[in-house]
Formats: C-alpha cells, sequence, structure tokens
C-alpha cells in the first residue's frame, strides 16, 4: 500500500469522514468529491480504485487495498472495536 493511500485515509478518519452505519457497514465519504461517499462492508469497497485493483492483478493472490478501506482499518483502532 502506497504512502499516499495511509495519508488520505488519515485525512480522512481525521476529518470526520469516516461513519459507521452498522457493525460491519461504513459510508466513507470521497477525499475528491465531497459529495460523494462510498460504502465498505466486509473488507470491500465499492470505490472505482477498489474495483480496478481487481481488473488489473487478477489471479494474483493479491488483497485490494483503498483509501477508505484503510481508513476503516484506522477507525476500528481508534475506536477499539
Ligand atoms: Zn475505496
Amino acid at each position: 500500500m502506497s504512502a499516499n493511500t495511509i495519508r488520505k485515509a488519515k485525512k480522512l478518519v481525521e476529518s470526520g469522514g469516516v461513519i459507521r452505519i452498522e457493525d460491519d457497514l461504513f459510508q466513507i465519504k470521497s477525499s475528491s468529491d465531497p459529495d460523494k461517499s462510498y460504502f465498505v462492508t466486509g473488507g470491500s469497497c465499492e470505490c472505482p480504485g477498489f474495483k480496478n485493483f481487481y481488473k488489473f492483478h487478477h489471479g494474483k493472490g493479491l488483497k485490494a487495498n483503498c483509501s477508505h478501506l484503510e481508513a476503516v482499518r484506522l477507525f476500528k483502532l481508534d475506536n477499539n472495536s
């Protein structure tokens, strides 16, 4: 994961861009478009970056990541859950 992804994720958490809707359902504001948000659940995200990852790296056994998934991870750490 790139340092840029982690930086973006931290910013999302700090700016309150992560909202917990259910136990494993989060709404994350898009960092590029404030009017937009993505839902993250069960380790998958609906943003284009996440989907493209599997398009480009399909079958390589890699796990996709994006700033939204990383933001949820940080959010959970902050909230001890
Ligand atoms: Zn995402």
